[in-house]
């Protein structure tokens, strides 16, 4: 499956111990099918006293999670949704929200003409 999700994006955590909470996406690893969200999976660190954390102590770090584990949240309609493509008329390839109980018509492009694969 095909990872239609970006950086930047809303997503809902389905499964888990952040199961219900919603955060923005920070990273994604392609090759393993993981994002890292904002305040999802947060593993405390211990960290040593170094030139770049001269107080040491503890540091909260996201970890990446699988990202079937995740749903997009419509920037539209607000609610976790999945995602369609389609191409347009001009060939570029777009990401659209799915609800069709709402109606919704957010679109939003993720390849511009030419790039398409
Ligand atoms: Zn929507």
């Amino acid at each position: 499956m095909a990872i239609r999700i970006k950086v930047g994006d809303t997503v809902k955590a389905l499964s888990g111990d952040d199961r219900g909470e919603s955060g923005r996406v920070t990273a994604i690893y392609h090759g393993k099918n993981m994002v890292v969200v904002e305040g999802m999976n947060v593993v405390k660190k211990s960290v040593r006293r170094s030139q770049k954390n001269p107080q040491g102590g503890k540091l909260e770090k996201e970890m990446p999670v699988q990202i079937s584990t995740v749903q997009f949240v419509c920037p539209d309609c607000r609610q976790s949704v999945r995602l369609g493509t389609r191409f347009l008329p001009d060939g570029s390839k777009v990401r659209h929200c799915r609800n069709t109980e709402a109606s919704c018509s957010w679109e939003d492009e993720i390849a511009p003409p030419n790039a398409a694969t």
